[in-house]
């Protein structure tokens, strides 16, 4: 594995699992030092860090609830003292809940904001704090921000929505500093968020241009080519890695 993430310092968001977890693996074989949040399973985040660690990099899990602002802000912190600093921020926790309008309760709303958007805004203007030029921020999106063909999900896929704004409007304030900010627009990826298995993901295969689910590790190489030098042009992009869900 290249080591073109050495010396780097990143914190990844809800790496306790999922595309998270390969997330901070990959970028730990890359040579960098991270940091990872989770909310409910010190277990598997620490298990997630161990493996990192094992890579030859420090790695450290932080337990902070995305949906708590002070909590994410802290973790930041927390990050950049006990890594030496911060050069990459994965914005990558994120929840879903889907219920038709009819029944959509508003404390699922704004859960979902908080954790899927508030908490980006919030964790990148902590870090950028701590960043010099060369910084890279990357926000875990979905393709459903451009495409969502089934029922209940719209409340998720206006979070998502939002993280495109967010994205082109943070490129602007951190481009003349030399920090990009890109989102990731990942497509169906099985997870224990969406299983590659049973009814749902049927469905799903049904809407894609290649019909199957994707691998974490396919998202987490993308996020590492984005985190790295030869990505330096690339910001304010909503990027779909999606097997041609939205094609
Ligand atoms: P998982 O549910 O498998 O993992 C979610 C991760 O986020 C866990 O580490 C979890 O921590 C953490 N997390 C959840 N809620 C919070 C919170 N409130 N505060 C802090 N951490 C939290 O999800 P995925 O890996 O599938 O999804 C990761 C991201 O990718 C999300 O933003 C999702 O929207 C996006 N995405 C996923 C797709 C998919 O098909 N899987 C497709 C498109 C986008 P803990 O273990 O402690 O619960």
């Amino acid at each position: 594995m290249n080591q073109s993430l050495k010396s780097k310092r990143a914190l990844v968001t809800g790496g306790s699992r999922g595309i998270g977890a390969a997330i901070v693996k990959r970028l730990a074989s890359e040579g960098a030092d991270v940091a990872l949040t989770y909310s409910s399973s010190p277990e598997r985040a620490w298990a997630v860090a161990k493996e990192a660690e094992a890579l030859g990099v420090k790695a450290v899990a932080i337990q902070a609830d995305s949906a708590d602002p002070e909590a994410v802000v802290a973790a930041v912190e927390r990050a950049a003292v006990d890594l030496g600093g911060l050069d990459i921020l994965v914005n990558n926790a994120g929840i879903a809940v889907m219920a038709p309008i009819d029944d959509f309760k508003l404390a699922d709303f704004d859960r979902i904001f908080a954790v899927n958007v508030r908490a980006v805004f919030v964790a990148t203007q902590a870090a950028v704090k701590h960043m010099k030029e060369g910084g890279r921020i990357i926000n875990i999106g979905s393709t459903n921000a451009e495409r969502m063909p089934f029922v209940g999900g719209s409340v998720y896929a206006m979070s998502k929505s939002a993280l495109q704004g967010l994205v082109q409007g943070i490129s602007r304030d951190l481009g003349p500093r030399g920090i990009t900010i890109n989102n990731v627009q990942p497509g169906p990826v099985d997870t224990d968020l969406n299983p590659a298995t049973g009814e749902f993901a049927e469905v799903m295969k049904k809407l894609m241009a290649l019909p199957r689910y994707g691998h974490v590790d396919e998202i987490a190489s993308f996020v590492a080519y984005l985190a790295g030098p030869e990505a330096g042009y690339i910001t304010g992009a909503n990027l779909m890695i999606d097997g041609g869900f939205s094609a």
